[in-house]
């Protein structure tokens, strides 16, 4: 293709997406997404349909990922369900009004707060888990009163089909629109005009989302990711600690965003975590890697693979190029500054660093950017207060890993460079809506604001002073 036929189809492509735009913005104008019965209606019958397609979505990740149907149901359906039973549920209560005490100052007077819907959202999403990580927010969003439009990841093209085939049975396109198509589709969404962008994916393509969002003062989610330590304390029940962990890394093959990225361990355990660790994954893969998840690429594959050889190989390290799998590996890496200290993993290599005090650990990763999550493990409570009070993270996640994430009643976000904002529950309703302060004024109309000012303003820091006795 020429260059002129590619500008000419970007044309086409811009005025398509313009089109989406205008139909979404005049459906959000007719007042449609505002009647909340209706919204509630549309969650059930987008249950009944996930729940019809529960099959098939299945089928898609085993496609697209390898993904064995049990990762499938715990990672990405059933969060997704709970999502919606939530919303059909709460959804009423979320949409109230809150009244809000008036001072005397603004007397006669009520006051309350109340949600609306920002309007027009756009989404985009990554292909580790496909399905929920484009079906949860877009659930916020609509129990929310917003149109939609969507974009899934290119990399999960089964997945991405079936979601659009899904959602256009129960929504029309001006309400949800879903785009299929790759970076160019993306950036040419980013230069519509949006009344709020959420964007899942990594940190470099969130800093080009948030540019693109500046230019119109668009409000942002951005769910990024990072390295989340796993830290060890002297207490902590090891064998427990190294299935965890083992699980972490064999859960969707380590390409979690909440996955352990390196482990944070007191000399004296390393030898104990690694017997159980192999333990475990042994356990794991007894039966072959048919029921493993594979690395979504071979660009990532070789990505991973080339963490292996940049340090000392512990346990595992095997690889098979033909069905772009890794087995879950523990490494000492050779120095802090290779790209396995420096870059997120996203996979299952599972680098170990020792430490001597505890001091020592926090500052290991307060030297470098805010985690998602910090997984801590150990029966002392004085230890697991010190590591959280003592560093930021997005969350948190004590004597386990991941199920922060799956427990979709806690808000789950990033802070620092793993992100902007939260969602998972009320706090997805929250995200997408605007909270709007309503002041009603009621009757008499006091006289003591107007002018002249001087007829009532010693009557008034009279009336003040007796309040409130320090002005
Ligand atoms: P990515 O940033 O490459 O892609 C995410 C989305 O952005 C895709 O839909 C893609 O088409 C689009 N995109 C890619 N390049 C773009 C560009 N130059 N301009 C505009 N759009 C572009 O991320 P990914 O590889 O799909 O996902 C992996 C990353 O996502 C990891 O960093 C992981 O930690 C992060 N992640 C975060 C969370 C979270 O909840 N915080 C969850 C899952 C994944």
């Amino acid at each position: 293709m020429c260059d002129k036929e590619v500008i000419l189809n970007n044309v086409d492509l811009f005025e398509e997406l313009e089109n989406v735009r205008q139909a979404q913005k005049d459906f959000f104008r007719s007042g449609a997404t505002l009647i909340i019965t209706k919204r509630i209606e549309k969650l059930k019958a987008l249950k009944k349909t996930l729940v019809k397609y529960e099959q098939a979505i299945y089928a898609a990740l085993k496609m697209d990922l390898n993904k064995p149907e049990q990762e499938a149901f715990l990672g990405e359906f059933m969060g997704t369900i709970h999502e919606l039973d939530t919303g059909i549920l709460k959804l009423k209560k979320w949409s109230r009004k809150k009244r809000v005490a008036s001072p005397l100052m603004v007397f006669p007077s009520k006051a309350w707060t109340v949600p609306e819907p920002y309007g027009q959202v756009l989404i985009i999403s990554p292909w580790n888990y496909p399905f929920d990580l484009c079906l949860s927010p877009l659930i916020g969003a609509l129990a929310a009163g917003n149109t939609v439009i969507v974009k899934p990841s290119e990399l999960t093209p089964n997945t991405s089909a079936l979601i659009k085939k899904i959602l256009a049975e129960v929504y029309e396109e001006a309400q949800v629109s879903v785009q299929l198509g790759g970076v160019e589709l993306s950036q040419a969404l980013l230069q519509g005009r949006y009344d709020y962008i959420f964007f899942t994916g990594s940190v470099e393509v969130g800093r080009i989302v948030m540019q693109a969002a500046a230019k119109h003062l668009t409000p942002v989610t951005l769910e990024l990711g990072g390295k989340c330590p796993v830290i060890v304390g002297e207490q902590a029940d090891v064998k427990q600690m190294a299935k965890s962990v083992a699980w972490g890394k064999y859960f969707n093959a380590g390409q979690s965003c909440v996955a352990p990225d390196y482990m944070l361990l007191p000399a004296n355990l390393v030898d104990e975590f690694v017997k159980w660790f192999s333990h475990y994954t042994d356990a794991f893969i007894k039966n072959g890697l048919g029921e493993y998840t594979r690395i979504i690429n071979q660009k990532h594959y070789e990505r991973i693979e080339g963490y292996l050889k940049q340090g000392d190989i512990i346990y595992g390290g095997l690889c098979s190029k033909e069905t772009l799998q890794i087995v879950p590996t523990l490494i000492r890496p050779e120095s802090w500054e290779c790209s396995l200290m420096q870059d997120e993993i996203f996979g299952p290599v599972l680098p170990i660093v020792t430490y001597q005090t505890l001091n020592e650990a926090i500052e290991f990763v307060k030297d470098r950017e805010k985690p998602l999550v910090i997984n801590i493990f150990s029966s002392d409570r004085k230890f697991i207060k010190q590591v959280s009070s003592q560093t930021s993270s997005g969350n948190v996640c004590i004597n386990d890993v991941l199920l922060n994430y799956v427990n979709k009643n806690l808000p789950f976000g990033g802070v620092g460079n793993s992100g902007i904002g939260q969602y998972h529950g009320k706090a997805s309703f929250e995200t997408f809506s605007h909270t709007k302060s309503v002041h009603h004024k009621k009757t008499p109309d006091l006289p003591f604001r107007y002018p002249p000012y001087e007829k009532y303003y010693q009557l008034l820091r009279r009336f003040k002073k007796l309040l409130n006795k320090n002005i």
